[in-house]
């Protein structure tokens, strides 16, 4: 599967990263591990599986009344049919999984 870049034309690199999802207007949500498509033209995208579930685990774990959103962190597992039956959990945002 290859996938061009709309900006320069060259194909886009497949790779896993941590991403800064803007959820609402407050401080974005950690996802990580999630698909990236990126260029050397510094054009990318990112494939978020599964945003009803994953809204609903986000204002889920939100509603704990102790938590900061600065220490949550989400990640996607794909299920027995792959993305169609993932699921999103909550993870603590502090495990070393830095970005490159
Ligand atoms: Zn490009």
């Amino acid at each position: 599967m290859q996938r061009r870049c709309f900006d320069c034309g060259a194909t886009l690199a497949r790779s896993l990263a941590d991403h800064a999802y803007r959820y609402d207007h407050g401080a974005p949500i950690q996802l990580r591990a999630i698909v990236r498509w990126s260029c050397a033209c510094g054009y990318y995208e990112v494939e978020i599986p599964r945003m009803g579930p994953l809204h609903r685990t986000i204002e889920q774990a939100l509603q704990a009344p102790d938590v900061k959103r600065e220490d949550l962190a989400l990640l996607f597992e794909e299920g027995s049919r792959g993305i169609e039956d993932g699921t999103w959990s909550v993870i603590e945002a502090r495990q070393p999984s830095e970005a490159p």
